[in-house]
């Protein structure tokens, strides 16, 4: 998994027409996924180093998971791991609206000191 986001954010930035040195990795994750933000930064430090993206920091922004109930036509919040279910009619979990994403929202560059004439 973080293989696959490196790889993600280097064929990005090998695409760019310069490579300024990546500052920060801003990387939007669901909670319904099975990712550990936790565990997904200590891998990202592990493997970023001595490549383009070390010393990067990586930021992890966590989205709720939120179902929407068609009989009820409401959003609810599950609890993860305890009910999915709708809290009003009991109906299961079929429509999830949020929080299954897994995306890099956008790549920042270290700031290059400004030359002086
Ligand atoms: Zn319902």
């Amino acid at each position: 998994m973080t293989k696959a986001l490196i790889l993600t954010v280097r064929g990005w930035w090998e695409s760019q027409p310069e490579q300024p040195p990546v500052a920060k990795v801003f990387l939007t994750v669901g909670q319904f996924t099975c990712v550990e933000p936790a565990g997904l930064q200590f891998a990202f430090e592990v493997q970023t180093q001595g490549t383009f993206l070390d010393g990067a920091e990586l930021v992890i922004q966590e989205t709720p998971l939120i179902a929407f109930c068609h009989p009820c036509q409401a959003e609810y919040r599950p609890e993860i791991g305890l009910r999915y279910g709708c809290p009003t009619c009991q109906g299961p979990m079929e429509d999830i609206r949020s929080g299954r994403e897994l995306k890099i929202e956008r790549v920042e560059y270290a700031n290059t000191p400004a030359s002086v004439p």
